[in-house]
């Protein structure tokens, strides 16, 4: 599990080089099959500890934690970590997990409304919007709930007056996917400061869509590996 453990801090050093992090506000997770340390060999998932700035954070501060939400390590898990552990339960597509309060789209949540397709990049999300998520307390019960359900085919959403969720088959294809939202969140404000932008149709978003999935490897190609060296 040390490999993860690298994995996992190195994400956490490339969203705080990205500027995605803010503070101690970030948290990550990542799948691990196999604990060896555990009798069972149950799977779990390994996630950032709770208010620990990134600068001093070592491997060994990572937490595993079983599905069961038993924790073991020397730090206690990030407090957001229901969510992590019911996306990483009911997404079987889904191996890694970043959360950030990043600027643009912690500002854009405020509004507490899905981002629509202004621009044909919503679509690496999964679909035609991006969904935001209802309000509801962090840590709770309810927010994973809320998060589940517009995180339902897609790969990202904004938690209401809170930030965002990005989610991937790996830890890198999930930082991109936060990073690219990120950027789209900015984007988006801007385009609302002049005016009502123009939305791309159902049928031109199917298109994108489609195109997407026959790329497939858009998230390998991102700049993000060049961050991440
Ligand atoms: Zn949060």
């Amino acid at each position: 599990m040390q490999k993860q453990r690298q994995q996992l801090l190195k994400a956490c050093q490339t969203l705080d080089k990205l500027g995605l992090n803010r503070g101690t506000s970030g948290n990550v997770s990542l799948r691990v099959k196999n604990h060896s340390h555990h009798d069972n060999g149950d799977a779990g998932f390994l996630i950032t500890p709770s208010g620990m700035p990134i600068h001093s954070m070592v491997a060994d501060d990572l937490v595993w934690m079983d599905f069961n939400a038993n924790a073991t390590g020397s730090r206690r898990p990030s407090s957001e970590w229901r969510f992590h552990l019911d996306i990483l339960a009911a997404r079987t597509d889904v191996n890694a997990i970043v959360h950030t309060h990043s600027m643009f789209a912690t500002t854009l949540s405020t509004f507490r409304q899905d981002i629509p397709a202004f621009h044909y990049m919503i679509a690496l999300a999964g679909g035609n919007s991006i969904r935001c998520a209802p309000y509801a307390l962090f840590g709770s019960q309810q927010l994973s709930n809320n998060a589940l359900t517009a995180l339902q085919n897609r790969k990202a959403c904004l938690l209401s007056n809170h930030g965002m969720i990005a989610v991937g088959e790996t830890l890198e294809k999930a930082l991109n996917i936060a990073q690219e939202v990120e950027t789209l969140c900015e984007q988006y404000l801007r385009a609302l400061q002049v005016g009502k932008p123009v939305l791309l149709t159902d049928a031109e978003m199917q298109e994108v869509i489609e195109q997407f999935r026959s790329y497939g490897s858009w998230a390998e190609t991102s700049p993000l590996n060049e961050a991440n060296e």
